[in-house]
């Protein structure tokens, strides 16, 4: 599993880095970004949580 955050659409929220920060941060602009090129299997579940909750749908699997 790859995922991708568009810079356009992220809010700054915080909930997918609070939901998972083994994939998630926040990057120079303040907004998120996936910093693992494959999403780690056991944070699959986390990650796609993250995905679903999303307020503004920025965050997409590649
Ligand atoms: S949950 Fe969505 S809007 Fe909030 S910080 Fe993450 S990518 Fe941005």
């Amino acid at each position: 599993m790859k995922v991708e955050v568009d810079q356009d659409l992220c809010i700054s929220c915080g909930a997918c880095i609070d939901t998972c920060p083994e994939v998630f941060d926040w990057n120079e602009d303040e907004k998120a970004y996936a910093k693992v090129d494959e999403v780690p299997p056991e944070v699959e579940d986390d990650c796609r949580e993250a995905l679903e909750g999303c307020p503004t749908e920025a965050i997409k699997e590649v």
